[in-house]
Parts: structure tokens; sequence; C-alpha cells
């Protein structure tokens, strides 16, 4: 008896005799039981759920806010407020998609967005500056190069092929990117009517982009461009890809106008008419103008979330080129610091730059040009020429544009 006592084991952790349990495992210099193998595996996997069920709340709580995704873009933007504030919201929202339980009721639907405004109001600038800050795949391409099936061009399916090669060909990930699709409205039909004859960029790429915007299963070939009968397909699942959409819709604000004209009648439209800001009625624009530009209604459902970007007027310009992060001034002044040399521009030289690209309506994108033309002899000579500061006159810069003829830059 007191021998057995002697040779019997104890678990080290609970203390249990071998006798009392149904397994005891030898260690190097300890015991453990079956009993506390179990208990040890609930505690190592109840640990192990908290740990990636905070990591996963870590990481929704990492994300970027709305307003930091606003203030992020209003680094590089300027003004376009009611755009910045709809992208930002959208962008989160896909986010919390994303994250959302799968087995909950209530299924959060994706919000595609569509934004309008004129050439040059920085509809791509700002889709290049969410891209830097997002947590998904992201992809710009242009509407202009799809063609229906079957014509030269690219099918509608290339914009996913695109989503693959920056997704690194994981399926996975492309599945949860974002597409900007840009100038949309040059797939709208001419006209609010249904065309008779063929419409090769028109309603045909319409219906093909319909069927990504709805979420369906996609075969797309993986390097973008035609399909061939040979060539491997890869399955895409659209459901969870974000789509947004921009284009300049020239000459909408007429039907805008149409519109708000016809609908309000009698006492209420000379009111109306008074209040309306006529240098901007992009801001009015409702679904129903985009349908008589030519989109058709079931692209339109898809895309629940229309917003506008305004004109830029003077100070818009002005403030473009000193502001931003990366406007051209700062761009300049560093290109010369690389140089060694301190750049300057006296206030008046960055008036008239915004005078030039307003008289001959060049809008921002003018605005490197003219730039870019008084610049051309300073970036010339300053290397060689053992300077450390340079200071661009109002004389020197009107001097600069008159040699250059301004008006060249016009058709650029
Ligand atoms: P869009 O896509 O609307 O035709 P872009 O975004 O390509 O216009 O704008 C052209 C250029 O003009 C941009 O690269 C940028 O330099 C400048 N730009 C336009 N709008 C803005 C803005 N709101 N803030 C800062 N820069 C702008």
């Amino acid at each position: 008896m007191t021998k057995k006592r002697a040779i019997e084991q104890r678990c080290s952790f609970c203390g249990r005799l071998e006798s009392e349990v149904a397994v005891m495992l030898v260690g190097i210099d300890g015991f453990i039981c079956d009993q506390c193998v179990d208990l040890s595996y609930d505690v190592i996997h109840r640990m192990q759920n908290d740990k990636s069920k905070q990591e996963k709340e870590f990481q929704l709580t990492a994300l970027p806010k709305p307003a930091e995704i606003k203030r992020f873009l209003d680094e590089y933007i300027i003004g376009q407020d009611d755009a910045k504030r709809y992208l930002s919201v959208a962008v989160y929202n896909h986010y919390k998609r994303l994250s959302q339980a799968t087995a909950d009721d209530v299924e959060i639907e994706k919000s595609n967005i569509i934004m309008v405004g004129h050439t040059g109001t920085g509809k791509t600038l700002m889709a290049r500056t969410i891209a830097k800050i997002l947590k998904v795949p992201f992809t710009i391409v242009d509407a202009t190069v799809l063609t229906e099936a079957g014509y030269v061009g690219e099918d509608v399916e290339s914009l996913l092929a695109r989503l693959l090669q920056v997704a690194d060909y994981k399926v996975e990930d492309a599945e949860r990117g974002i597409v900007f699709i840009d100038e949309i409205d040059k797939i709208a039909r001419k006209g609010d009517n249904p065309s008779i004859t063929r419409d090769v960029s028109g309603e045909g790429v319409q219906q093909g982009l319909l069927k990504l915007l709805e979420g369906s299963v996609v075969n797309v070939p993986p390097q973008g461009g035609r399909k061939h009968p040979e060539q491997k397909m890869i399955a895409v699942n659209t459901k969870n890809i974000l789509f947004i959409c921009g284009g300049a819709f020239d000459g909408i604000e007429k039907k805008i106008a149409q519109r708000l004209n016809t609908h309000v009648v009698g006492y209420n439209t000379v009111q109306r008419a008074q209040t309306l800001d006529k240098d901007n009625m992009l801001q009015y624009i409702a679904p129903q103008d985009l349908k008589s530009f030519g989109l058709i209604p079931e692209i339109i459902g898809r895309l629940p979330i229309l917003t506008y970007l305004s004109p830029l007027n003077r100070a818009a310009l002005r403030a473009i080129l000193t502001e931003p992060k990366n406007s051209i001034i700062k761009q300049y002044t560093k290109l010369l610091a690389m140089d060694g040399v301190q750049l300057t521009f006296e206030d008046e030289v960055l008036d008239y730059v915004v005078d030039k690209a307003i008289e001959y309506k060049l809008g921002a994108r003018g605005l490197r040009s003219i730039v870019e033309t008084i610049m051309m002899d300073v970036m010339y000579d300053i290397p060689s020429a053992r300077l450390t500061t340079y200071n661009v006159t109002l004389e020197y810069a009107n001097h600069q544009l008159e040699k250059a003829n301004l008006a060249r830059l016009q058709i650029a």
C-alpha cells in the first residue's frame, strides 16, 4: 500500500492522483491529467477567439472616419465640399459593409456614387487622392474605351481586369475593391429616346455596366481587353465592389433648368428663378436629369448617390496655385530648391496667372501650363547660374507669356 502511493503520480496542475483520472500524461519533469488538458484547451481557445475579435474590432476602429477622409482630401483639393463629404461617407460605409457580420438579417447594401462636374474641376483628382488612403484595391478606368462586346474597343469586363491587376490577382481582395469610372457621360445614349439604330458605345455598354453594378459573377479575361476563346477566365463577383462614376455631362445644366422651370408653375416660378444660383446649376442636379441626358434608368438606380462639383471661380483657382499639399507653386519651389535656389513669386504674378487662365478659358488644368511657360527659361538658366535666390516678377511673367503666345495653349 505504502509502496503503491510512493509510485502513484500527481497532476502537476490540479494535484489529482493518477488513480483519480482517466489519463495522466508525463512531461520532462511534471505530469498533466486529461481533465487539465481539456480545461487548458478551452481556455486557450477562448483566449484566441477574444484576441481575433479584438483584432477585428481594432481594425474597424483603426479605419479613417469620414471626417478624417475629408480632412485628407482637403489637403489636396480646393473646395468641392459636397462631393468630398459624399465620397468620404461612401468609402467609410464601404468598409463597414465589408466588416458586417454575415449572419445578420440587416444587410447593408452598397451605395455606388456618381459625381457630376465640368471638366477640370477635380473629379479625377478626387479619385486619385482618395486612392492614397484606401485600404482596398482601387483603380481608375475610362469609360470612353468601352464598347459593346464584339466591337473594336474594350469589353466592360476589362474594368475588373484592372482591379485584378492592382489586387495582384487575389480575387478575394479585388472583390472588395473600388473602381472609379471616369467619363461615364460618354456612354450615355444620345438623347432621351431609345435609339433604333445600333449604338455601339452607348446603351449596349450601359447594359454591360449594369450587370457589374448590380452585382454578379463575371468572367474576366486576366489581361483585360478582348476575350479569346482559349483564354482562361477568372470569375469575379462584383457584389461587394464599390463603383464611383464621374462625368462632365456637358450641357446638362439646360436639362436641369428646364426641369426646374417646368416643375414649379405659377407664382413660385418667379420666386424660384430668382433664388437659383445660375453660375452653379449643377448643385440642383437630380437623377431625372441624368435620364434626360441619356443614362438608362436602371444604371441611375444603381448609382444612388448623386453629387456635383462646382465650377472653379477666381478665388478657387488662386488657391489651387498655392494651397494644396502638392500645389504647382510648391512643386516649382521644390524643383529649384534642388538646385540650391530659393524661389519666390510676387503676389501679382499669381493673380496674373489666374487672370490668364480665366481669360483664355483654360481652367485649373491651364494653371500648370501657364506657370510652366513662365518658368521655362528660368528652369533652363538657373541650374548653371550659381544663384541662391530667384524672384519671379510680374514684368518677367508678362514678358514670358507674351513671348510664348498664350493663345496656343487654348488647344491643349
Ligand atoms: P476632371 O477629372 O474633373 O476633368 P481633374 O481632376 O483631372 O479634372 O483636374 C485637372 C487638374 O486641375 C488637376 O490635376 C489639378 O491639378 C487641378 N484641379 C482641378 N480641380 C481642382 C481642385 N478642386 N483643387 C485642386 N486642384 C484642382
